[in-house]
């Protein structure tokens, strides 16, 4: 690969020549493994928090590569951003979420189903109504599809994000943010974007027990979202008084390997039996 060094002048660079090399890689696979349906759903419960009843599921990705396992999004999201191989990948996890969720409902398990929505895809006018034809494919209910987001799309195009959040909101999907209280947090959009639910980030979860500041942090964004009309989802929950905290001040759900780590589409049913679904 060419870097411009200074004055201009062009150079050798071998060590970023063979990040590419990888990434190119990485980029083919990728494209591969999405069209052959090498990517997995793993399903993490969603708890409410009133009755500890499983009240929804997260869908989280994962790619069962054929030499390396199973790999989490840490590892490949980032060459898809950058490929723009999102949208593929978003439409596949979309239709793959709705899919399942068909299954279940004819297993007699009727559940809410969330999906992680990228900035990019986000911004994309054209998503409304690839999710409207999914949703019509699986004569799926729209008010059983959460779509997570997280704040970056929103500082990055505010009023394309606004466009495309209304669209959905008005097909009668549920919008969740995301990662709440880990981007640049300028709450303005809160009042003005339609959603309906925010989940704090396990940064933020981790203080509920380690510091009084932190606690207090997280009571007062609990009562902006219930100033908001919005549901509080509090994510990574590891340990009983995490939860016992966060049921305290006033969240509704919660999430994390307290209840149980995301789990393959099989094992989520058998969870979810577990815990007094039919
Ligand atoms: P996220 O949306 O914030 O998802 C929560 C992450 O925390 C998941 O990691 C989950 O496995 C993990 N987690 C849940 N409970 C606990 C806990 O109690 N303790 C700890 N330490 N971790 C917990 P995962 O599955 O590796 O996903 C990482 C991120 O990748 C997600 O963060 C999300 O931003 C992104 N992602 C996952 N699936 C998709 C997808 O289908 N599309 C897009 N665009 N992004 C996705
Ligand atoms: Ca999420
Ligand atoms: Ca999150
Ligand atoms: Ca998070």
């Amino acid at each position: 690969a060419a870097k411009r060094g200074h004055l201009g002048i062009s150079y050798y660079d071998p060590e970023a020549d063979e990040h590419s090399f990888e990434r190119l890689s990485v980029v083919g696979e990728l494209r591969h493994a999405i069209e052959v349906g090498e990517l997995e759903l793993y399903y993490q419960p969603k708890v409410r928090m009133s009755d500890g009843r499983l009240c929804g599921a997260e869908s989280l990705v994962r790619w069962r590569h054929p030499t390396r396992g199973l790999l989490t999004p840490d590892k490949f999201i980032p060459a898809a951003e950058q490929s723009g191989l999102m949208n593929p990948l978003t439409d596949a996890v979309l239709t793959a979420a709705l899919d399942q969720q068909t299954r279940w409902r004819a297993d007699g398990l009727t559940l809410p189903i969330a999906v992680n929505v990228g900035a990019a895809c986000l911004l994309d006018l054209g998503l409304p109504a690839r999710v409207a034809r999914l949703l019509d494919r699986f004569g799926a209910d729209a008010a059983d599809l959460t779509i997570e987001i997280t704040e970056s799309a929103m500082i990055a195009d505010p009023a394309r994000a606004t466009a495309v959040l209304s669209e959905l909101r008005a097909l009668g999907i549920k919008l969740s943010i995301d990662d709440f209280g880990t981007g640049y947090s300028s709450m303005s959009y809160l009042q003005t974007m339609p959603l309906d639910e925010l989940k704090i980030d396990r940064q933020f979860t981790t203080k509920l027990t380690t510091t009084p500041s932190g606690r207090a942090i997280i009571g007062a964004i609990i009562e902006l979202a219930h100033a908001l009309e919005l549901d509080v989802v509090v994510e990574g929950v590891e340990d009983q008084e995490t939860y016992a905290i966060a049921q305290e001040l006033g969240c509704e759900i919660a999430q994390g390997y307290l209840l149980s780590r995301p789990l393959p589409a099989d094992d989520f049913r058998t969870w979810a039996t577990d815990h007094g679904a039919d």
